[in-house]
């Protein structure tokens, strides 16, 4: 087989406990993949 080009079909949402929104994705073969976002991207830290 040559190769193959994996096919993310989002799987859903969630959130770790750093507070990064990761985002799941699951190609038809069976690869998963995840996709995180760091959701205090680049935004100054509010410190109260
Ligand atoms: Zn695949």
């Amino acid at each position: 087989m040559g190769h193959h080009v994996h096919v993310r079909l989002s799987q859903g949402l969630s959130v770790s406990e750093n507070g990064e929104l990761i985002e799941h994705s699951a190609c038809r073969c069976g690869a998963t993949f995840t996709k995180v976002f760091d959701a205090r991207g680049g935004e100054p830290e509010p410190e109260s």
